[in-house]
């Protein structure tokens, strides 16, 4: 109790107010999020949001961020922050002997890390402590990304329409974002399809009548394909994914988030706090081994099908969180996506899949003020997203290293 009222006490030190003076930001280059690259750009920030963007450097600026990049705040549209390892060194699940006080701060400490790395805002698909967690650092009480959550995931494939109708509807009740389905069975135990045709489409079309976006777990192709018929809005994972599926996003609009590497190869680092739980078993991290090829060579094929929207999610699990831009690292030099495809798919893209394009994801007059500054050029050397010095959101300044 005592550390929870420590952090939260000294939280609101950590970032400075938005000043009613604007903020200039001089930098040795400004990248949109959009694909343009601004050489020596300046951008003042007044209160929230983003004021003016200057081609040069003009007068003072208030940080002079020389030998940086400056570009949108990072946006992972799959991170699960209440995922930690506990004490013991093992995965934390319900029953292991942490109270519910222990597993927030760990996720706050994840939230925190997350930040840092530069990361704004994420997506969660899974956890009913999001919305505790969404508002306190909205209101700016402990330091996190923006969340956004779809509260408990679907995964009952036993019920019926009518009844999965009624799960979307108390979702909303319950002031989720997004709606998160499970219609294949995991990565560990083959990726079938585990969701009929009618129950995607019972989910997908009550939340589109609620005005809720989808994002659907989905590792084969069957289940890849039933869910963009059924008219979700977004695939996750894809291992599976065929020529076929690919295209058949891309003619639908639908926006997929693969993974290559971040989230395998952290449960395969961690083997030992996972191994034993669940189905993280023998068989399980073998499987998970096996996708690691398979999921980079359909990533490649991904980035290749004409009009597919691939946004950035890192599935960041325990182990991972602070450490998403590995990911984006592994899709430019594993992968062969180029760097500002990847860092526009981790901004502009991004928020236009969180329908939130007007306000996040982009360095533009009148957008939030959700920025970041690494060291180097991002453009020539992707691993310069791992030397994040300077973190604002909102018109808050969260980190300078500078
Ligand atoms: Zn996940």
């Amino acid at each position: 109790m005592r550390s929870l009222v420590l952090l939260l006490v000294a939280a609101p030190l950590l970032a400075q107010s938005p000043a009613m003076k604007p903020i200039v930001l001089h930098a040795d280059r400004v990248l949109d999020g959009k694909g343009h690259v601004i050489a020596g750009g300046t951008v003042t920030v007044t209160g929230d949001k983003i004021s003016k963007v200057d081609k040069a450097a003009t007068g003072a600026a208030t940080y002079d961020l020389k030998g940086l990049t400056l570009l949108p705040g990072m946006i992972d549209a799959h991170s699960h922050l209440t995922w930690y390892f506990n004490r013991q060194g093992r995965y934390h699940t319900n029953g292991d002997g942490d109270t519910p006080i222990q597993s927030m701060l760990s996720t706050a400490g994840n939230a925190y890390a997350t930040l840092m790395a530069g990361f704004t805002t994420i997506q969660s698909p899974g956890s009913p402590e999001d919305k505790d967690l969404r508002e306190w650092i909205a209101l700016g009480q402990i330091p996190g990304p923006r969340v956004i959550t779809s509260l408990n995931p679907l995964s009952n494939n036993r019920l019926g329409p009518d009844s999965l109708r009624a799960i979307v509807r108390r979702r909303k009740a319950e002031g989720a974002d997004v709606i998160k389905i499970f219609a294949s069975a995991s990565i560990r135990d083959g990726g079938a399809q585990t969701m009929t045709d009618e129950q995607l489409q019972a989910i997908c079309s009550e939340a589109k009548a609620q005005g809720l976006r989808t994002m659907v777990h989905a590792h084969s192709s069957e289940s890849i394909k039933a869910s963009v018929l059924a008219g979700c809005d977004q695939i996750e994972h894809g291992v599976f994914a065929n020529d076929e599926t690919l295209k058949l996003m891309a003619d639908h609009h639908v926006y997929f988030d693969p993974q290559v590497c971040l989230v395998f190869r952290n449960y395969l680092d961690n083997r030992a706090k996972y191994d034993g739980i669940g189905n993280y078993n023998e068989a399980g991290f073998a499987a998970m081994e096996k996708a690691l090829p398979l999921a980079s060579a359909m990533f490649t094929r991904a980035i290749h099908t004409p009009g597919l929207k691939v946004i950035f999610g890192t599935d960041a699990v325990a182990g991972a969180h602070g450490r998403n831009a590995e990911e984006l690292v592994c899709r430019v030099q594993a992968s062969g996506q180029s760097p500002i495809d990847a860092i526009t798919s981790a901004t502009s893209l991004g928020a236009e899949a969180l329908r939130m394009g007007d306000q996040i994801g982009s360095i533009a007059p009148g957008m939030q003020a959700d920025m970041i500054a690494v060291q180097g050029d991002p453009t020539k050397d992707i691993t310069a997203l791992r030397r994040v010095m300077f973190v604002m959101k909102g018109g808050k300044v969260y980190k300078n290293e500078k």
